[in-house]
């Protein structure tokens, strides 16, 4: 395994519509072990393969404690319902935060590695990073949707849950 460079905004293949995945082989488990000792060593809670460097429909996803690493190859969002606003960051832009209005449930149906179908639904903020991410594979970025940009020590004095401001 190996930490990758996160790719930072202004970068072109951050606004690019991502290729989908056609082979499930060697490789995309490399990216994917990849992307998630990168994920891990930045303190983020999500990663597309955009921000490292390749233009393909994957990313990954923290579902938070003791819930596994999502790992989602062509997701569809399938349903949404809902909506919340909460503050987000993203990995690729250092030190923005902003409020985000997003879907406060999704229902995706993305493949594993090995290219078997699977179907997930999530809520509040693992929906968010889930919708941040698949945004990401289609070159839309985080900033296009602040409503309001929140200073980091304004976050920081207030009394938020855990997952406030998470990158990613
Ligand atoms: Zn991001």
């Amino acid at each position: 395994m190996a930490i990758l460079e996160i790719v930072k905004h202004p970068a072109p293949i951050l606004q690019q519509k991502c290729e989908e995945v056609v082979k499930f082989d060697k490789e995309l488990g490399q990216l994917l072990d990849d992307m998630y000792e990168t994920m891990v060593a930045a303190d983020g809670v999500g990663l597309a393969a955009p921000q490292v460097g390749k233009a393909v429909r994957v990313a990954i996803v923290d579902m938070g404690e003791g819930q596994d690493v999502i790992e989602m190859v062509n997701p569809v969002v399938t349903a949404i319902g809902g909506s919340e606003i909460e503050v987000e960051g993203c990995l690729s832009f250092p030190g923005l935060y902003g409020e985000v209005e997003r879907p406060y449930f999704v229902r995706v149906e993305a493949q594993e590695r090995d290219g078997s179908l699977y179907e997930i639904e999530a809520e509040d903020y693992e929906a968010r990073a889930i919708l941040h991410e698949i945004d990401h594979l289609n070159g839309i970025l985080f900033d296009s949707k602040i409503i309001r940009v929140v200073d980091p020590s304004e976050f920081e004095e207030e009394i938020l849950d855990d997952e406030e401001g998470e990158v990613l």
